[in-house]
């Protein structure tokens, strides 16, 4: 069945941004009676703790799932697969530049800007064995193309730079934009909803999900939280997490910000508009 999903970093306690997304994932799934589904995107920074208390706030409020949550950390043969995948179609180079080189690295003409200038895109094979022993590779992705367009509910066609995407990280980590794309077509999601600090990310994770001959998702990149300084939310910016405000609070914050009547989330699924959710950042005062 399609689904729709919320996928949350465990790295601490859930914040009223957070929550705003969650619901509107939630209500853009249910409203188009999609499954819903959770992922825990466990691969970075995790605070011990976090994601209990994260499931816990969202089920207190009534925000469901369907079927067992998904943990990235115990799906790394998915992503070694996939990886392994775009090796065999000879889609995958080693690149070892240190993240300051890339900041570093004069950006090349042919790219957009930001894009990764492909610096180890061409090392031959004694460049390479040079490289390897001062330090381990990262693993990249060849792309063939420049630009991506995705469809967005809020945004339209959305074209975005694609370069060429880390895989696997030096310490051989997953990298964020491969397991999100290997997740959602293992988890049947069919549209993601998520903050729009990911839109730009959209591009190259559908360029990705084109190569490894997934289904391209809808897109639906929903306003950001952010503080009086126009900054994403954190939690250093005050009383702003479930924990600080309580439960109640939090939710009733967030329901108001989307104009929305009602007070559990299936009372707001009876007016939920996805033309009507705020195009604008939302400014918390924490
Ligand atoms: N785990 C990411 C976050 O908490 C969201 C990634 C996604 O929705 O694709 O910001």
């Amino acid at each position: 069945m399609p689904a729709g999903r919320f996928a949350p970093s465990p790295s601490g306690d859930l914040h009223v941004g957070n929550l705003r997304t969650a619901l509107l994932a939630w209500l853009f799934a249910r409203s188009t009676r999609r499954s819903f589904v959770l992922r825990v995107e466990d691969l970075d920074r995790v605070r011990p703790g976090a994601e209990q208390r994260q499931l816990d706030d969202l089920l207190a409020l009534g925000l469901d799932w369907d079927g067992p949550v998904v943990r990235q950390s115990e799906r790394l043969a998915a992503y070694d697969a996939a990886v392994q995948a775009l090796a065999d179609a000879d889609l995958v180079y080693p690149c070892f530049c240190t993240r300051r080189e890339v900041q570093e690295a004069p950006t090349a003409p042919h790219l957009p800007p930001g894009a990764y200038p492909g610096t180890c895109r061409d090392l031959t094979d004694a460049q390479r064995d040079a490289r390897a022993t001062a330090r381990p590779a990262a693993l990249r992705l060849r792309a063939a193309v420049t630009s991506w367009t995705v469809h967005d509910v809020l945004h339209g066609d959305v074209e975005g730079v694609v370069d060429d995407v880390v895989l696997l990280r030096n310490d051989g980590t997953p990298a964020y934009n491969l397991a999100v794309v290997v997740d959602d077509a293992a988890q049947d999601v069919d549209q993601v909803v998520r903050a729009d600090d990911l839109l730009t990310s959209a591009a190259r994770q559908a360029y990705l999900a084109s190569l490894l001959d997934l289904p391209q998702p809808t897109y639906a990149h929903v306003p950001l939280a952010v503080n009086v300084d126009g900054r994403r939310l954190a939690k250093r910016d005050g009383a702003v997490t479930l924990a600080d405000l309580g439960r109640d609070r939090a939710w009733s914050m967030v329901v108001e910000s989307l104009g929305l009547v009602g007070d559990t989330p299936a009372e707001l699924l009876e007016s939920f508009d996805a033309a009507a959710v705020p195009r604008r950042p939302w400014t918390v005062l924490g």
